[in-house]
């Protein structure tokens, strides 16, 4: 028969594993096996085999890991373990066709149902849902939970059900969606088989949310910490220009693939513009865009090497892309969850990635009157408001910037991390309260009515049309801030309305007035201890990336491998990185084997991919040596051909 394309084919992959369930420490071995097997990989990750026993066990269980800890791998080899195909909710299409299209060079057979399949091949894939042909089944949530598709499988053996990204339950997040609130019928339609709850993004209140909605209540619970050690998070006051600061930090970060965050589309048109004109490979991404131009400008994004994408939150969520080097955001995010989740999306490969922000004055007024002039009620106004402070507030810790970021996640560092900005470039800090008692003052002086400017210029001694109509040179508080630049007012102001001293009315177009907490510091009670902004002192320092190769590498070979792998995913239409990993390439140009045994050895080789591209890399590695005439005389054998591969297969 021909399989529709959203059918991955099984190709030299390992023969399925049928287990009953709780056969224990057999099974485990099993799983084991398939992950060198099929993935190439010596060792199972945290609590990836604890999950997996419990899977197999025929139990229950609710993950949380952080992106790029490797949750994939938890439903997936069980799935290949468990006799029936697993089924796996996914709620965005393009996640669910990466992941199929991931899974098939490593001969996993694996497809995917969305609106995008057309029917008839929607038929054809359940069919071969129900007659075993499948280890696994992408679905989105609103395809699963059609009648016609419950009924469907409910005549098909199911070896386990994965429900991805099971944050999207709660009502509270930001990525709630609607269909998942009727996945608790899977308990139901499908009872006795082992059900996953997946996620990176969960606070306390959010799993047990997605416990009681999900009809989980007896899934064990593996949570991971969240750390991602490789990111280093740097927050900047925004200068006068924005562009310039960006333009820096991403000349650290040459020819490498990252995200640029932006709030709105015209923003995100200009960056993009900006940053051509500069000469970065950048393309711009938001929902305003033809969906014809969004889809090319991810596709090249995932394909290319080194495309920066200038976007607004409207892309990343399911971009599985593991060589993300940076992200930086020149708005400040909606809540530091969607920060986290917006710069988790950087070095989900394990490798240095940089999580870049800058953020100013306006950003502040500008979220704060958003929130404000919401058509929400009041309840969510303020969940709202606690969140904008909650990201704020993290925005000036003068303390480990992990350790805050992770703290709001209820998890605890031991120590400080060594790798964000605070940790490696302490911020000086100074003693603020004078400062803060003349622009405080000056805000009750002016009449609690008036923007930052006008006070700034008030307390500069500044004479303009403004000033005199007003008469504020008259004030007591006028010219007595001349020591101060006009940026440095705006950086006192800012942390006094972060700390919450000061507020500013968007119904009032930003005016600046009190509150009760400014009280005891104008009475001088209290004292209060300012952060210097690092961007005013100093350039941008360069990045600390290491650069992509170990030092005694080659780099026309590791050109040359490259070039391999661009060839076969074009030849495929794949990402590079379902071909071979950046790291998986480093270690060949570094190690150089010359025989599929020693290939079979590098981290990310499974059997699967090197009978697909064993020869293929082989080839480049001969050819390398004989060009270079190193070790040439020593490897000399038989002309390696695709066809010649299988036979020289290392048996196991
Ligand atoms: P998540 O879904 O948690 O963000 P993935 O499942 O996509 O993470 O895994 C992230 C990366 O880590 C993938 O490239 C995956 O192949 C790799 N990975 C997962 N488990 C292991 C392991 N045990 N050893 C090595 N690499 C792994
Ligand atoms: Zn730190």
């Amino acid at each position: 028969m021909t399989w529709p394309s959203s059918v991955g084919e099984r190709r030299g992959g390992p023969a399925p594993v049928a287990a009953a369930p709780g056969a224990g420490r057999d099974v485990t071995a099993a799983a084991r096996r398939l992950l060198r097997e099929v993935y190439g990989y010596a060792e199972f990750r945290g609590s990836q085999e604890a999950i997996i026993a419990q899977v197999l066990g025929g139990g229950d269980a609710l993950v949380l890991m952080p992106t790029g800890g490797g949750k994939s791998l938890c439903y997936q080899l069980p799935a290949m373990i468990r006799a029936g195909v697993g089924l796996v909710v996914s709620p965005l299409i393009a996640l669910m066709q990466d992941q199929v299209a991931a899974l098939k060079p490593l001969g996993v057979r694996a497809a995917f149902l969305n609106s995008t399949v057309p029917h008839a091949e929607q038929g054809i894939v359940l069919n071969a849902a129900r007659s075993g042909q499948l280890d696994l089944l992408y679905l989105a949530p609103e395809r699963l939970l059609q009648e016609h598709t419950l009924a469907a499988l409910a005549g098909a053996r199911v070896a386990l059900i994965a429900i991805d990204e099971a944050h999207c339950v709660s009502q509270w997040g930001h990525d709630f969606r609607q269909d998942y609130l009727g996945l608790d019928v899977l308990a139901e339609r499908f009872p006795g088989v082992p059900r996953l709850a997946l996620t990176a993004t969960a606070d306390a209140a959010t799993r047990e949310e997605i416990v009681a909605r999900l009809a989980l209540p007896r899934a064990r619970r593996f949570v991971s910490g969240f750390d991602r050690p490789n990111i280093h998070y740097a927050v900047r006051a925004r200068t006068r220009r924005p562009q310039d600061q960006l333009g820096e930090f991403l000349k650290g970060h040459a020819g490498k693939a990252g995200i640029v965050y932006a709030m709105t589309r015209k923003r995100v048109e200009q960056t993009a513009a900006m940053l051509c004109e500069r000469g970065v490979d950048a393309l711009a991404y938001h929902a305003g865009l033809p969906a014809g131009e969004r889809a090319a400008h991810q596709a090249r994004f995932l394909r290319e090497d080194g495309v920066v994408m200038v976007a607004t939150i409207a892309f990343g969520m399911g971009i599985d892309k593991p060589d993300v080097r940076f992200v930086a955001h020149i708005d400040l995010p909606k809540s530091v969850e969607a920060y986290y989740q917006e710069t988790g999306r950087a070095g989900r490969d394990g490798a240095p990635a940089d999580a870049w922000m800058v953020y100013g004055l306006q950003d502040v007024a500008r979220l704060a009157q958003l929130i404000d002039q919401s058509q929400a009620g009041d309840q969510h106004k303020r969940v709202e408001r606690q969140r904008l402070d909650a990201l704020l507030g993290w925005c000036e810790v003068t303390t480990c910037r992990r350790r805050a970021l992770l703290a709001h996640f209820g998890d605890a560092l031991d120590a400080d991390c060594g790798n964000c900005d605070t940790c490696l470039d302490p911020p000086r800090t100074w003693d603020g309260t004078e400062a803060a008692q003349k622009l405080l003052s000056c805000v009750y002086r002016t009449g609690q009515f008036l923007g930052a400017g006008h006070v700034i210029n008030v307390l500069r001694g500044k004479d303009t049309p403004k000033v005199r109509r007003r008469r504020h040179e008259r004030l007591s508080t006028f010219g007595i801030g001349a020591e101060l630049s006009a940026v440095q007012w705006r950086s006192v102001l800012r942390q006094l309305l972060v700390r919450g001293y000061a507020r500013t009315d968007a119904e009032r177009y930003g005016a600046l007035s009190l509150t009760a907490k400014a009280r005891p510091l104008l009475r001088g009670e209290e004292r209060i201890e300012l952060r210097e902004d690092t961007a005013l002192r100093r350039p941008e320092p360069a990045s600390r990336q290491p650069s992509a190769l170990p030092p005694d590498t080659p780099p026309a070979l590791w050109e040359a491998l490259r070039e391999e792998r661009r060839r076969l995913a074009e030849a495929a239409n794949v990402p590079p990185f379902v071909v071979f990993h950046d790291a998986t390439l480093r270690e060949m140009a570094h190690v150089r084997p010359a025989s599929p045994e020693a290939l079979l050895q590098l981290h990310g080789v499974g059997r699967a991919k090197l009978e697909r591209y064993g020869a293929a890399f082989l080839a480049v590695l001969r050819r390398w040596e004989e060009a270079t005439g190193t070790g040439a005389a020593a490897r000399t054998g038989p002309p390696l051909t695709s066809a010649a591969m299988p036979a020289t297969m290392p048996d196991t």
